[in-house]
């Protein structure tokens, strides 16, 4: 009876914790969502009031305006796909594919924007490194560790991004120079709704799905991800697929 009435307890504080991490999702979504509405709008108005004087302003506007909807688009399929995950609905089509130009294409649509925000971002990719895979969700999860990279690099702008294969196995890594997850937290950073900086003066917010996702992809590619970070050092995530050897 005893053991019954700890499993009982040790359910409870289970359920109590998840719906606490629900109501922090809620209101942490809900921010994320307004707050590039908020911009958009704003710029929006600036120039339906004519106070973008001239075109560089308004390409400056206007690109303010694609970044916020880029965020917005990022979150709501990052939303989708883990309630598709959740509801075990979450499919993929699963082809031969050039991971290099996967992995160029995430870099690219992000650089114009890191560039902007003072990032240096250095890349080395090898060419023609062949998996069999999705490409819009490993193009998804190439765009959630570069913006987390983004996100939480605090002072020190930099980004490293490589890929390369060996031995019949292809390794993606991007690395940042900032703010490092605590060791004690680091076995939770995968799990859904966990979110490691909640609090942290540098927190920038986020729904703690994005990592939930990433490691529900890679395993779906049979891939590995691995975490090695050091506080206020950086940060450096490797994902590891299995090759594909061409026409095989
Ligand atoms: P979020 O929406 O909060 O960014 P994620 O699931 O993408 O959620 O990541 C979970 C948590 O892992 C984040 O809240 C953050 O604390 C930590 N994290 C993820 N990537 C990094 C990184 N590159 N550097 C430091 N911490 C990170």
């Amino acid at each position: 009876m005893v053991l019954g009435v700890a499993l009982v307890v040790r359910d409870m504080s289970r359920e109590r914790k998840l719906a606490q991490l629900r109501n922090d999702f809620v209101s942490n979504v809900t921010h994320e969502l307004k707050t590039p509405l908020t911009s958009i709008r704003m710029f929006a108005e600036t120039m339906l009031m004519g106070r973008a004087k001239n075109t560089s302003d308004q390409r400056e506007y206007l690109s303010a305006i694609v970044n916020e909807s880029d965020k917005l688009t990022r979150l709501i399929n990052t939303v989708l796909d883990s309630s598709k995950i959740e509801q075990e609905e979450k499919q993929y089509h699963m082809r031969t594919i050039n991971l290099s130009t996967v992995v160029e294409k995430a870099v690219d649509a992000m650089t114009y924007w890191l560039r902007e925000d003072g990032f240096v971002i250095v890349v080395d990719i090898e060419k023609e490194i062949t998996i069999t895979g999705d490409e819009d969700a490993l193009e998804q999860t190439m765009n959630n560790l570069l913006s987390n990279a983004m996100k939480y690099s605090h002072n020190r702008k930099e980004i490293t991004v490589r890929l390369y294969g060996k031995d019949g196995i292809a390794r993606v890594e991007v690395q940042d120079r900032g703010l490092g997850i605590p060791e004690s937290k680091q076995p939770h950073i995968f799990e859904k709704y966990y979110r490691a900086h909640s609090g942290h003066s540098a927190d920038k917010g986020g729904s703690g799905l994005g990592l939930s996702v990433v490691k529900h992809i890679v395993d779906a590619h049979q891939g590995t991800i691995e975490l090695k970070s050091r506080v206020n050092e950086g940060t450096t995530f490797t994902i590891i697929f299995p090759q594909t050897v061409k026409g095989s």
